[in-house]
């Protein structure tokens, strides 16, 4: 069997060369974290590891017109303790610090999180509820990407196998909005078994004018959760949430593994997805 090469290109440009010459024979590396597992139980076998780790420039939290940008290779603990990211948009806060562990957090990377495409993933439900999109470059140029288009299948993405994702672009809430993150796992620091994400606007008073619902670890990608959402329209504090319970429920379309029948995973959807909108509201209520 032919060696693996690693491949440490000192400039995006350069690695887009790269992976444009070895495309199929070679997979981009930045932390690791999901990629070595999946090479130590030859889940893949590529010729070729191009690391885009060190390269420079990407690793950047900024605020722009439209939204704050995050460059690919920050790692989730810089999104998790930035301050502008706390300050504008505490749901990304509250759902990367959801992942894994601190060590883990310090050394996986937001862009990673997003083309890994997995539908335990803490990262993705709450981006695809905020609206973001990503930036891929290669040497055919460069696209914008909205999340909504992004997740494809298990573990598949819509980039090109000769792309990069370099950039995070998260439109800024309007007033008045409130998130929430909640995920139930059995250990501390596990994947998920269900993940919610919400995100609700109010109409000037303290009724929900719009709701954003995105689940996670119940489908072969982040899936949102049109039926709840529409429940979740006109819903004031105190109303009960029975129908956004069942709305979820239908909306949930999980596997059975280890963690639980499709019965249970289905109704602990819809249970964190009420326990989520009540937190949004009463977020949005305050902010
Ligand atoms: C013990 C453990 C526990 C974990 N727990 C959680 C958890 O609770 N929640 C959670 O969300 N995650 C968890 N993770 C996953 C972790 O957060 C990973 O860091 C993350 O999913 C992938 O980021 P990475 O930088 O390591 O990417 P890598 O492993 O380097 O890459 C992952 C995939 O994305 C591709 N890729 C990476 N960067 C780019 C890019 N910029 N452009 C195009 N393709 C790219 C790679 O080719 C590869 O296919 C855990 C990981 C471990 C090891």
């Amino acid at each position: 069997m032919k060696p693996l090469e690693f491949l440490e290109p000192e400039t995006l440009e350069e690695a887009c060369s790269l992976i444009a010459k070895h495309k199929d024979e070679a997979r981009l590396i930045s932390s690791g974290q999901s990629l070595i597992p999946m090479l130590q139980q030859r889940l893949i076998t590529p010729a070729y590891l191009i690391s885009i780790r060190n390269l420079p420039g990407l690793d950047y939290i900024k605020e722009s017109a439209d939204g704050l940008r995050i460059g690919a290779l920050a790692t989730q603990r810089s999104v998790e303790m930035s301050e502008v990211v706390r300050r504008k948009l505490p749901l990304l806060a509250e759902a990367v610090h959801a992942v894994g562990t601190v060590q883990i957090r310090n050394w996986g990377t937001i862009g990673g999180s997003l083309a890994e495409a997995d539908p335990t993933g803490d990262p993705p439900p709450a981006l695809l509820a905020l609206g973001a999109r990503v930036k891929a470059k290669s040497i055919r140029g460069e696209r914008e990407i909205p999340l909504s288009e992004f997740f494809v299948d298990y573990l598949q993405s819509s980039l090109e196998p000769d792309e990069i994702l370099t950039e995070i672009i998260v439109p800024y809430p309007p007033p008045k909005t409130g998130g929430a993150y909640i995920k139930d796992v059995v250990r501390a620091g596990d994947t998920g078994i269900v993940t919610v994400a919400a995100l609700v606007t109010l109409n000037g008073g303290r009724k929900v004018k719009e709701a954003r619902i995105v689940l996670g670890c119940q489908s072969t990608t982040p899936l949102r959760a049109l039926k709840a959402e529409k429940a979740a329209a006109g819903k004031r504090p105190g109303d009960s949430l029975d129908d956004v319970i069942a709305a979820a429920q239908a909306d949930s379309d999980p596997a059975p593994d280890v963690l639980g029948s499709v019965e249970y995973k289905s109704y602990l959807a819809g249970i964190r997805t009420r326990d989520a909108l009540r937190l949004a509201i009463s977020r949005a209520i305050a902010s």
